[in-house]
């Protein structure tokens, strides 16, 4: 059933509307409403979250970050969820060759990067009250390719095929330019959103999804990807392998840009949150977060955090 108050129509954006009529559709047997209200209010009318959340999954960059870096403060509130028993998963755009690395040194439950493409454990594992043996986690977390929420086949070919695809988008916008994190990715391809209006995004999205790949964007950079490959993706495939009889209404997911549009879907994940930047992106999303920090970037991660905790 939609609900939507036909006065806030007026003067809406169309793609508010539609985003709310999607939602509606897509809810199946679900028994929930959708309404344009719902959307974005601030972290102080959700009280009834309070004492009830048992997990976090957050995107990093524009999210974690304050202006570009990780701050004492952020280790600080990694530091404080884990001592409350809330179980904490970095889910990044960025690549599995630098998530890796940051999975042996942040407090965290774990890390998955390349927008749900692979998983890293982290040292506070055990707070998402795994199903998995130890010796389970251990076989997983050893393979080479890395724990692979995916089937890719080969990857080699898999990173060819990707790769011709960038190419033939430099045919037609040849400053793009490759991340600097691409060569250590496995699953995507990614270059820099700098420079790039969203009438240009527009076209390299229809170009990627033409040749048969997935697009998405972040503060940072562009990916093409696997089709259907996306965060709320590989969350539930982590979910279904680590902990499938986890509460969902016990997590609360964290993003800032439109690669973590996925996660602000209300019939995977009904408690989401966006950090105050994302509002710059609030008219090219399909879902919107439930709640909106009223500040930005690592600041607004540190008001949730707050508002959790005290
Ligand atoms: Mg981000």
């Amino acid at each position: 059933m939609l609900d939507i108050v036909p006065t806030l129509c007026v003067g809406m954006p169309p793609q508010t509307l539609r985003v709310a009529t999607v939602r509606g559709a897509e809810c199946g047997n679900r028994n929930f409403s959708v309404s344009v209200m719902e959307r974005l209010q601030p972290l102080d009318r959700l009280t009834h979250w309070h004492g009830n959340i048992r997990a976090i999954a957050t995107d990093m960059d524009g999210t974690l970050t304050r202006r570009g870096e990780f701050s004492s403060a952020l280790l600080a509130d990694f530091e404080r969820l884990d001592a409350a028993g809330i179980a904490v998963v970095v889910t990044t755009g960025r690549s599995a060759g630098w998530v890796s690395g940051l999975a042996c040194y942040l407090p965290v439950a774990g890390l998955m990067a390349e927008n749900g493409g692979i998983f890293y454990p982290g040292s506070r594992l055990k707070t998402l009250k795994s199903a998995l043996s130890v010796e389970q986690i251990s076989d997983r977390a050893r393979d080479p390719n890395g724990w692979m929420l995916k089937d890719l086949g080969t990857l080699s070919r898999h990173r060819t095929t990707l790769s011709q695809v960038f190419y033939r988008l430099c045919q037609d916008f040849p400053h793009l330019q490759e991340s600097s994190d691409n060569p250590f990715r496995q699953t995507d391809w990614t270059f820099d959103v700098r420079g790039l209006d969203d009438r240009q995004i527009d076209i390299i999205k229809s170009l990627c999804l033409g040749a048969r790949c997935g697009f998405t964007y972040s503060n940072v950079q562009c990916h093409i990807q696997p089709p259907h490959q996306n965060k709320a993706s590989g969350l539930d495939r982590l979910l279904e392998e680590l902990a499938p009889d986890f509460d969902r209404d016990r997590l609360i997911t964290v993003g800032d840009s439109p690669n973590d549009e996925s996660l602000f879907d209300v019939t995977r994940f009904p408690r989401s949150v966006g950090v105050a930047n994302l509002a710059h992106y609030r008219d090219r999303l399909d879902h919107l977060p439930i709640a909106l920090t009223a500040a930005p970037e690592g600041e607004g991660f540190s008001e949730l955090v707050n508002w959790l905790l005290d």
